[in-house]
């Protein structure tokens, strides 16, 4: 299986939904997809539809919350390719229905940061190694405009009909991790980025939502494939930058 000449891309989440369609079009581009799956059975039925596409899929197993998972993928990784180019830290989970913030239980709002910042933090950690051996790395954190301080803070605003506080929050600080990593690797070649893929009809984004995975995924891939002097520590939707 091993194809060290291809661009190797890492997705977490990739099942389905836009993680699915991320490494859709990353493989269409020619990168070697590795298709992070927590479940077994999902993940292989998405690599076996992506390889029947004609994409150079591969399933990892991948938990974003369970350590040994992670240190499994890198030492797998660092075997078969000796690096990463790409890292799309796309899972995430929202648990919390619109809940008073006087009223949320702790426990909701623990249950958005475990995956959706500490756990992206965890991968992270795990595979720059890697990273740090591509010629031009590149993450992509896949946010939300409901973790826009600016946009929540406006009272007229759309998405104050979703002020989900533990799911909001974990956005808003998963941001902040992008800030902060991208400083400190801003004299490496790996660049750092948010992305808000838009409101997109997935079990996530229910079946009401006007954006197609399609779209959704359009923006992350236009940050995974960044050339060189393209930007780094943002905050972007549909290619454009967004009000963090
Ligand atoms: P989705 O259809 O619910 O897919 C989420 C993916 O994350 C699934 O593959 C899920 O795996 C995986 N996942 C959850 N917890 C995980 C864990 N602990 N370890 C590994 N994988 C895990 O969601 P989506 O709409 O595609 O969303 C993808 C990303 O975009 C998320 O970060 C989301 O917050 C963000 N986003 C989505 C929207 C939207 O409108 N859809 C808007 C803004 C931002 P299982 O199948 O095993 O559960």
């Amino acid at each position: 299986m091993s194809n060290s000449d291809k661009k190797i891309a890492l997705i977490t989440g990739a099942n389905k939904g836009i993680g699915y369609e991320i490494a859709r079009q990353l493989g269409k581009r020619g990168y070697l997809v590795l298709v992070g799956s927590r479940d077994k059975k999902r993940g292989q039925s998405a690599t076996d539809r992506l390889r029947a596409e004609g994409i150079d899929a591969y399933l990892q197993i991948l938990d974003v919350t369970h350590h040994p998972s992670l240190v499994r993928a890198h030492d797998f990784i660092r075997n078969e390719y000796g690096r990463l180019d790409v890292l799309v830290n796309n899972a995430g989970v929202v648990h919390d229905k619109v809940l008073k913030p006087s009223e949320i239980p702790l426990d909701t709002v623990r249950e958005a940061f475990e995956p959706n910042f500490f756990g992206t933090i965890a991968v992270t950690q795990a595979l720059l190694p890697l990273l740090r051996k591509s010629e031009a790395g590149r993450i992509v954190n896949l946010s939300s405009s409901l973790g826009s301080l600016t946009t929540l803070s406006d009272p007229t605003a759309f998405e104050g009909e979703f002020r989900l506080l533990g799911y909001g929050a974990s956005k808003a600080a998963l941001n902040m991790f992008t800030v902060q990593l991208a400083h400190e690797l801003r004299n490496t070649s790996i660049k750092v980025n948010s992305a808000h893929p838009g409101w997109i009809k997935t079990d996530m984004g229910g079946a009401e939502a006007p954006g197609t995975v399609e779209e959704g995924a359009d923006t992350p891939v236009w940050l995974a494939t960044l050339p060189a002097d393209g930007p780094t520590g943002g905050f972007f939707s549909e290619r454009k930058p967004m009000l963090w």
